[in-house]
C-alpha cells in the first residue's frame, strides 16, 4: 500500500502534516487556520473530505491553532493525550492515546512514541499504511533512542532541522532562550538531525523533509545543501514556512530493517557540539508557547 504526503507549513508559525493513502488521510497537528489549511489543500488537490482525524504531537501554539475550527467544521475527531489537551485551553472531546498502543484509522496504523521537549506530554508518530511508513519528527529537544529506532523504520521522514549552531550561537536571541532552544529541550540542530540521518537510515529511506527551520537561526540553502552533500540517493526537501511542499508519493515493497552504524562509520564531517551544548536540561516547562 502507498502513502501520500506533504507539509502544509513547516516551522514556528505554524505545522501541518499531511499523511494518507487513497482512501484515508490524517492532519498531525493543524497549527495554521482552517481557511489557509483548505486554500493549501485544495491547492495540491487534497480532499479534505479523505482526512479522518488530526494528531497532535503537543500543545504549543504553532500546532494547535487551527483545530477548534477545523475539527469542528469537518467532524474531526483529535488525538491527544489528556495532559496536552488539559495545557492546550482547547475546549473540546479530545480521543486519548499513548505510546503503549497504535491509532488505527482504516488502514493507517499511527505509532506514537515520548520525545524530548518543553511541553506537557510531547509525542512524534510513524505512520503505516500496508508496508509503507512515513515519521513525523518536529520539535524534538535531543535525538534519542526512540528516534533513532523509528526514524531507521521509515521509507520517508519529516525531520526537524531547526537551527545551524553558529547562526544561533552569534545571533541576537538572549542567552536563556539559546539555551532553552538548545539545552535538551527545545529544538534539533541541523547536525543533530544529520547525524540521525547518517547513522539510522536504511537504503528504503527515499524521502527526507527537512522541517521546522528557524528563521533566525538557519538557512534553507545552507540545510538543503548539507544534507544534499550526503544524500546518497535519498530526496532532501526543505519543508517552508510559508507554502506546502509537493505531494510526495510511496510505494514500497519491502518494509525497512533498522540499522545502526558504529560511530566509527560515520563521515568526519560533524562538529563537535559547542560547550553550552553540554549545559543541564531546562527544567521549566512552559505553556502555548513557541518562540523558535
Ligand atoms: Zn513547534
Ligand atoms: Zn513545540
Amino acid at each position: 500500500m502507498s502513502l501520500y504526503f506533504t507539509s502544509l507549513n513547516s516551522g514556528s508559525n505554524g505545522n501541518c502534516y499531511y499523511v494518507g493513502n487513497s482512501q484515508e488521510a490524517v492532519l498531525v497537528d493543524a497549527g495554521i487556520s482552517c481557511r489557509e489549511t483548505e486554500r493549501r489543500m485544495a491547492r495540491l488537490g487534497l480532499d479534505m473530505g479523505k482526512v479522518k482525524a488530526i494528531v497532535v504531537s503537543h500543545e504549543h501554539v504553532d500546532h494547535i491553532r487551527g483545530i477548534p475550527v477545523l475539527s469542528k467544521k469537518y467532524n474531526l475527531p483529535v488525538y491527544i493525550t489528556e495532559a496536552t489537551l488539559r495545557h492546550s485551553g482547547m475546549q473540546l472531546e479530545g480521543r486519548a492515546f499513548s505510546a503503549t498502543e497504535p491509532i488505527r484509522i482504516g488502514a493507517l496504523e499511527i505509532q506514537p512514541f515520548v520525545k524530548y521537549h518543553d511541553a506537557a506530554d510531547p509525542h512524534s508518530f510513524l505512520i503505516s499504511s500496508g508496508q509503507a511508513r512515513v515519521g513525523v519528527f518536529t520539535d524534538i529537544g535531543r535525538p534519542c533512542g526512540e528516534l533513532a529506532r523509528y526514524f531507521s523504520m521509515c521509507h520517508a521522514a519529516f525531520l526537524e532541522t531547526n537551527y545551524d549552531t553558529d547562526m544561533l550561537d552569534k545571533g541576537r536571541y538572549p542567552v536563556f532562550l539559546k539555551n532553552r532552544i538548545r539545552g535538551g529541550h527545545g529544538h534539533l540542530s541541523n547536525n543533530e538531525a544529520l547525524e540521525v540521518f547518517l547513522r539510522h537510515r536504511t537504503r528504503h529511506l527515499s524521502h527526507v523533509l527537512l522541517s521546522h527551520l528557524s528563521q533566525d537561526n538557519n538557512d534553507p540553502d545552507l540545510v538543503h545543501s548539507l544534507f544534499t552533500r550526503h544524500s546518497n540517493g535519498t530526496q532532501i526537501v526543505v519543508a517552508g514556512r510559508y507554502a506546502e511542499t509537493p505531494v510526495f508519493h510511496i510505494n514500497p515493497t519491502e518494509v525497512p530493517e533498522p540499522v545502526h552504524l558504529p560511530i566509527t562509520q560515520l563521515p568526519a564531517i560533524l562538529p563537535q557540539p559547542a560547550a553550552s551544548r553540554k549545559s543541564s536540561a531546562q527544567k521549566n516547562r512552559p505553556v502555548q508557547t513557541s518562540l523558535f
